[in-house]
């Protein structure tokens, strides 16, 4: 006899939707049908079901100049689980002389004692020279076959020999490549001139990180990647002429994968221009775009175009912590808390507004992500022999979000007084509860470090 079923619910996937009934055993889905009988039964009526989702960008009690995002690995799995994420990919960073397998070892010495539900690591290569690229492939064998290149940030960044030089040795491998594509010295020098000229407020971020410069960036990553051989994930893509180069670039013939973020296609400018330090909450980088840039990486998504929809999730108190930069916008810790409100805020402006379809708000938070970075079909699906991670949505409950109501470790939401319908009712991972009706039944250190696949070359 199964352990459970979910019974009488619309199971809605990247493939499709239909009425049937989940039939889950031994933490996996077993069986997919009608009038499934099982030991417990949850009633899914009136409810859709679909898997459990993915957020392939997050950033949990990471270190950036003097402070720690502030969600942890137990408060950040949390409060994914609340929103109906049941895996999340963070990012292991190497220390100067530290092995890329030691900052992995180290990086789930923290986590795997704390996670509530299944995450995986992406290796950030912040230096490109030859005993660096040569710990790839164990670094691979060790479970992260994903690697971040920046193409932005002082300590982080790499010039575009290295960058080439990274590209060439993680396609080699087999790896797979995400890039924070900004370029890095013009901003600098746009940063150091508004500074100068006293423009010290949350309003000079986005003037200094205009949408063209991100878009050269994103051309120039092209470039190398076609030199390299390599296939690349654009991250967090926040502007229709990033969009342009990326169209350009398929029809040259590459594979380029873009993600974007609920906040790019949710949000725009006009935040940074709140009174006072208000504009600080908002800043992410790439900065907010116009309205014109959110509308086209909406109809991107609904056309295939943009693939995946992650988080980049990194919270920091408006009160204590973004106050570092309060006279010098440079000095805000950048970062936005989202990860709980994905789904949420995909449904309200995607489903329910016509831009997209059921099965793909599925696919760009649950499916894609996970095929993206060699985690399908165990996750993603509803397939049976994938984990029994699944997410019972209430399309009706209307909810107003809140940092008050939300469970993120910090004082404030993006998203503040906005009203929502649809939420996650109840959230399994491993067939087991871990959210039922807004209580929370999961317990630390029960996530498992998950191993990404190599990239099929
Ligand atoms: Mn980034
Ligand atoms: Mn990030």
């Amino acid at each position: 006899m199964l352990d459970s079923v979910i019974v009488g619910g619309t199971l809605v996937t990247a493939e499709g939707t239909r009425q049937a009934d989940l039939g889950i055993h031994e933490g996996k889905i077993a069986q997919v049908g009608r009038g499934l009988y099982g030991r417990s039964t949850i009633d899914a009526g009136g409810m859709l079901v679909l898997p459990g989702a993915v957020d392939e960008h997050v950033h949990l009690q990471l270190p950036v100049a003097g402070t720690v995002s502030s969600d942890d690995f137990y408060s950040g799995t949390v409060s994914a689980a609340f929103g109906g994420t049941t895996t999340l990919l963070d990012f292991a960073e190497p220390a100067p002389g530290q092995s890329l397998e030691e900052a992995l070892a180290l990086r789930r010495a923290l986590a795997d004692p704390k996670v509530t539900i299944d995450y995986g690591l992406h290796m950030t290569l912040s230096r490109a020279d030859p005993e660096t690229l040569a710990q790839i492939p164990a670094c691979i064998k060790a479970g992260s076959s994903s690697f971040k290149l920046y193409m932005a940030y002082q300590g982080l960044r790499l010039d575009d020999g290295a960058l080439l030089g990274a590209l060439e040795a993680v396609h080699a491998h087999s790896g797979r490549a995400l890039v924070h594509a900004e370029n890095h010295d013009a901003i600098s020098y746009l940063v150091s001139r508004a500074l100068t000229s006293g423009q010290i407020g949350p309003a000079s971020h986005p003037l200094t990180r205009p949408a063209i410069l991100e878009a050269e960036a994103i051309h120039r990553l092209l470039a190398l990647a076609e030199v390299a051989g390599a296939q690349v994930m654009v991250a967090h893509l926040s502007c229709a002429a990033g969009l342009t180069e990326v169209r350009r670039a398929r029809a040259r013939g590459q594979t380029v994968w873009i993600e974007t973020c609920p906040h790019y296609l949710t949000l725009d400018e006009a935040e940074y221009r709140r009174p006072g330090f208000e504009g600080a909450k908002f800043v992410v980088s790439p900065p907010l775009r116009r309205k014109l840039d959110r509308d086209a990486l909406w109809a991107g998504l609904a056309a295939r175009e943009v693939n995946t929809v992650a988080t980049d999730h990194c919270p920091f108190f408006f009160s204590r912590q973004k106050t570092l930069g309060q006279h010098d916008f440079s000095r805000i810790p950048g970062g936005a808390p989202g990860i709980e409100t994905r789904l949420m805020l995909l449904f309200e402006m995607g489903v329910r507004t016509g831009r997209l379809t059921p099965e793909r708000w599925v696919e760009v938070c649950c499916t894609e992500p996970a095929r993206r970075f060699g985690l399908a079909p165990q996750k993603g699906t509803l397939e049976v022999g994938a984990d029994a991670d699944v997410v019972v949505w209430d399309p009706a409950r209307r909810i107003t979000l809140s940092h008050t109501t939300l469970h993120q470790n910090v004082d404030y939401t993006p998203y503040e007084g906005l009203t929502v319908q649809g939420c996650p009712a109840i959230v399994l991972a491993h067939g087991h509860l871990v959210v039922d009706n807004g209580r929370f039944l999961g317990e630390a250190g029960q996530g498992r470090f998950l191993h990404m696949a190599p990239a099929q070359s």
